[in-house]
């Protein structure tokens, strides 16, 4: 059996299967920028970026360094009691960062899930209103109350409710919602009455603590919500003293071209939270807003045991100085450019690719049935699994949209030949070569 086949079937013996979502059979042995090897040595290259939690690549080298250095002087020290150097040099870089031009501080977390939950405790206890709206299709973690807030798949929340109370999901304006005959004007509108809907009809809107969005939605497909219709929801917001939340944990970190996604639409947040790439894949989280709703919980209403230590925090600091000193957001644009073209070109000679939408290097690409034009799980199923037979990773999100998030370091030769393997699996399909896997109906979110 192969290294790869025997350590799955050990692991399957002791791990559950809800902490998995399953789409191949892999175990990733090491990785260096945007590749990886498997336990059988076999080398891919990674268009998820590890779930874009590694915008700067695999085992980057000034990463790597900065935890090793880190290691050898303290490791943790539990930050609920005590300060260190490292941590206090980033919440200070961090702030500054901040897309936010009113005094900020933050708090740390160990995951985006909850960083999440910290905006709901935050936002509750500085307006003292207990209602937060989020959105369909929005994916906002696996704690309670991220996980209350998500709504991308029925499978995270059947057995578990009753759920936490008080959150009320509004439609995403994604753009399968758009009639074929509307103008974006007359979508933004139809779609911003919806979201006013429950306001006008049993949500007192000065019962609203927060409005919790992922200005483009992640895990929901890379989906960009019309600016127009961002900013009236914003707006609605500051007339009704409602906190506008941003979720930056997936599109944050220099993922669209700009640090953060919120950004693309020119509004400034109340609070919002990151995660993922912020230390390089290292557990760090933190919700970060004005000072003034950041001071609204007394200690120790918001304390961990390692969130924030030394380690994950020398992490941080070295992904900072790499997005910089590399120039990743300019590299994420320019990549992405190329990255567009590429999909648009696939458009114009596959049937089967319906909607392309690429926000920097940060793509969804719509698999579709020719005829129908309605989503295709079948095809995406079998598109990503030629692909990874030829050595890409790649995977689909809601069953039928490909997920193109490389790291932003990949280099222009390994992303030509992840375009020459794609645009190979794309001719098979059209020539029906290419089979469904046997296990396809348990694959996916
Ligand atoms: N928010 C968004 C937008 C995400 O994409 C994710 C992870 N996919 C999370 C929150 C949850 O982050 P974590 O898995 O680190 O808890």
């Amino acid at each position: 059996m192969a290294k790869n086949d025997e350590l799955l079937h050990q692991e399957a013996r002791s791990l559950a299967s809800p902490s998995r979502i399953k789409y191949f059979d892999l175990v990733i042995a090491q990785g260096n920028g945007a590749l990886l090897t498997d336990a059988d040595g076999k080398e891919y290259i990674d268009l998820l970026a590890s779930a874009s939690s590694t915008n700067t690549g695999h085992c980057h080298p000034t990463v790597v360094q900065a935890i090793t250095q880190q290691a050898q002087k303290l490791i943790q020290y539990t930050p609920a009691y005590f300060a260190n150097p490292i941590a206090a040099k980033l919440s200070t870089r961090l702030t500054k960062l901040a897309p936010i031009t009113r005094p900020v501080k933050l708090a740390w977390g160990n995951s985006g899930s909850d960083a999440n939950d910290a905006i709901i405790k935050f936002a509750r206890a500085y307006t003292g209103r207990q209602y937060i709206v989020t959105f369909t299709g929005a994916y906002h973690g696996s704690t309670y109350g991220s996980l209350t807030a998500s709504g991308v798949s029925l499978n995270m929340t059947r057995k578990l409710g009753p759920l936490l109370p008080g959150i009320i999901k509004v439609p995403y304006p994604d753009p399968w919602q758009k009639a074929p005959h509307e103008t974006t004007e007359q979508f933004v509108n139809r779609m911003f009455e919806a979201f006013k809907l429950p306001f006008e009809t049993y949500l007192p809107p000065d019962e609203v603590a927060c409005i919790l969005i992922e200005p483009i939605q992640g895990d929901g497909g890379i989906i960009k919500a019309p600016t127009k219709y961002l900013q009236k929801v914003y707006e609605f917001a500051h007339e009704h003293k409602i906190l506008f939340a941003v979720d930056e944990v997936n599109q944050g970190m220099g993922r669209t071209g700009k640090w953060w996604s919120i950004q693309q639409f020119g509004l400034e947040p109340d609070l919002m939270s990151v995660g993922k790439s912020l230390a390089s894949g290292l557990p760090l989280s933190a919700v970060i807003g004005r000072a003034e709703i950041m001071e609204a919980l007394k200690a120790p209403a918001h304390v961990f045991t390692t969130a924030g230590n030394p380690l994950t925090a020398a992490a941080a600091l070295a992904t900072i100085e790499v997005i910089e000193k590399e120039d990743l957001l300019h590299r994420s644009r320019k990549l992405g450019r190329s990255a567009l073209t590429f999909f648009q070109q696939a458009q114009a000679k596959y049937d089967f690719i319906g909607d392309v939408r690429m926000y920097g290097l940060n793509g969804g690409i719509d698999i579709v049935d020719p005829k129908t034009k309605k989503p295709s799980t079948e095809i995406a199923t079998k598109i990503i699994h030629r692909t990874f037979e030829l050595g890409v990773i790649m995977i689909s999100l809601r069953g039928n949209i490909l997920r193109f998030q490389p790291p932003l370091v990949i280099t222009t030769a390994q992303l030509d030949r992840a375009f020459t393997i794609l645009d190979q699996v794309f001719s098979e399909e059209a020539a029906q070569k290419l089979r469904l896997p046997k296990n396809a109906s348990e694959l996916g979110w």
